[in-house]
């Protein structure tokens, strides 16, 4: 069955996780109340489904500005999280009020960019440079205020999928890249996209950036103090993808604070020399 991340269920997940990683404490107690926003806001959401052509399907289903946003409701979670982000101490807070004056104020704005963001257009960079906010924090606050939205559509896409025996390195949905690898409780490996979050079914022994399946060049390295978290590596391509085993996870697992509770991780990949999915 499902689990549903309501307020209580993450914020038990986020304090099991803080008392394996206390050093994470500040930046998981932030995220919370944006997981929190977010996950209201999709209980809540019920859109109309995209309708695909089933005679006609290929690999990615849809084109990213087909997703489906109401921009209204994207424009109250901006405002949510800006409101987080103001109260809090964090390096994010100069921004808010730019981001909200030049951004939330200027529905156009806000439109534009998250069209831009849908379809990768570089002209999301000139009004991050515009505003003179930095671009990834601005992808922050724009990205996020979507999300809800992506997944709630990848989710009702999903069932195009059911019965393929699709098994690649992007998402079968979206086209994005994995952000997460995960072993299931049978040890079977899925994939996270890190766009609209769907999860997918994938070969156990592959690099999902360049497809390579050189057991020589396919390596990992364990984290010392969590086993259920490891690193893979890839020697053709040289980047890496975290992974969590849920065989050996004895909390729940909600993957954007698995993302966070590994930072370590992202660094110790870096030094040995290896780049992540972006
Ligand atoms: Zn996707
Ligand atoms: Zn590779």
């Amino acid at each position: 069955m499902e689990i549903v991340f309501n307020k209580e269920k993450i914020k038990a997940t986020k304090d099991s996780i803080k008392e394996d990683v206390p050093f994470y404490g500040e930046i998981l107690d932030f995220y919370e109340k944006i997981f929190i926003i977010q996950e209201e806001l999709k209980l809540s959401l019920s859109p109309d489904p995209l309708i695909l052509n089933e005679e006609n399907l290929s690999y990615p289903l849809i084109k990213r500005k087909r997703f489906n946003i109401d921009f209204d409701s994207a424009g109250k979670v901006l405002s949510e999280i800006l409101k987080v982000v103001k109260s809090g101490n964090n390096t994010f807070g100069k921004f808010a009020d730019m981001v909200e004056n030049e951004i939330l104020n200027d529905s156009m704005n806000f439109k534009n960019l998250i069209n831009y963001i849908l379809n990768a257009d570089e002209e999301f960079i000139t009004i991050a440079d515009k505003i003179e906010v930095p671009n990834d924090t601005l992808y922050f606050f724009i990205y996020n205020s979507i999300k809800p939205f992506l997944e709630i559509s990848s989710e009702q896409l999903s069932h195009y999928l059911k019965g393929e025996e699709y098994d690649g390195g992007f998402c079968p949905i979206c086209g994005g890249h994995p952000y997460l690898s995960v072993f299931n409780e049978n040890g079977e490996r899925s994939l996270i996209c890190e766009f609209c979050c769907h999860q997918w079914k994938a070969k156990r022994i592959f690099c999902p950036f360049c497809d390579s399946q050189d057991k020589d060049k396919l390596k990992y390295f364990y984290s010392e103090s969590e086993e259920f978290h490891r690193v893979d590596l890839c020697d053709d391509c040289k980047r890496f993808i975290k992974c969590v085993d849920l065989r050996k996870l004895e909390r729940s697992f909600y993957p954007p604070f698995e993302m966070l509770s590994t930072l370590h991780l992202d660094m110790k990949a870096k030094e040995l020399g290896y780049k992540n999915s972006i």
